[in-house]
């Protein structure tokens, strides 16, 4: 395994619509790669390619892209990016999500077919992805079928994708109006308590540090599906 070298979320502040649209994707690097979890919705390259610069991190060395589930709002901007990088970028993926993402399967929310892209490397729970001192794939179904989260283990952090939400950096359930399966969404949360989490990366919300189990407890509790 190697050594890590960094993580962070990385705040894309984008147009929908003419509406202002706010989403933590997140970036992982070490010497030999560098690896963006979930893209934005459609028309996002270049606030990508400019907000990964401001991190140091030129769009030439992004080589992984790692994608949570399949929501537009996660895939969106995917089929630019992987075009943009000339065959550089290895797409990832739980399996279940490959159908979704190849175009073959309308997407569940939206009933649409996505722009295809192919899925190179298929994940599973957990899988260890031996980048950037070790990434453990959770499949976190309930939001959606095909559900992940990523545990990057030297830094106890993880990156929630829509499992779970943040608000003012307090750690929130996953949004009901948008998860069809609530049930199985809460039990991929008490599937967290099992993991050693000190930081949580929402999509949705950003980051939250500091008593996190004790939160997922209380969420567990008190959240009604
Ligand atoms: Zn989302």
């Amino acid at each position: 395994m190697t050594s890590w070298e960094g993580i962070k979320a990385i705040k894309l502040e984008m147009d929908a619509g003419g509406n202002p649209f706010v989403v933590h994707a997140a970036v992982l690097w070490d010497e030999s790669e560098a690896i963006l979890v979930d893209t934005g919705i459609p028309g996002q390259l270049e606030l990508i390619q400019k907000v990964l610069a401001e991190e140091g991190i030129p769009f030439e060395k992004l080589n992984k892209i790692i994608i949570t589930h399949q929501d537009r709002d996660h895939i969106g901007s995917l089929p630019e990016l992987v075009a943009a990088s000339d065959g550089n970028i290895e797409v990832l993926a739980h399996e279940a999500a490959i159908p979704y993402l190849a175009g073959q399967t309308p997407l569940i929310k939206s009933g649409t077919l996505a722009p295809p892209v192919k899925v190179d490397r298929a994940l599973q729970d957990g899988d260890i992805l031996p980048y950037c001192g070790g990434i453990q794939v959770i499949f976190t179904p309930g939001h959606s079928p095909d559900h992940i989260s990523l545990y990057h283990i030297p830094s106890k952090t993880l990156i929630a994708g829509d499992a779970l939400t943040a608000q003012d950096g307090v750690v929130m359930p996953f949004n009901p109006e948008f998860t069809p399966e609530k049930k199985a969404a809460l039990q991929s949360v008490a599937k967290l308590l099992d993991v050693d989490i000190e930081i949580v990366i929402a999509y949705h919300g950003g980051v939250c540090t500091g008593g996190i189990k004790e939160r997922l407890q209380e969420i567990v509790e008190h959240t009604s599906v």
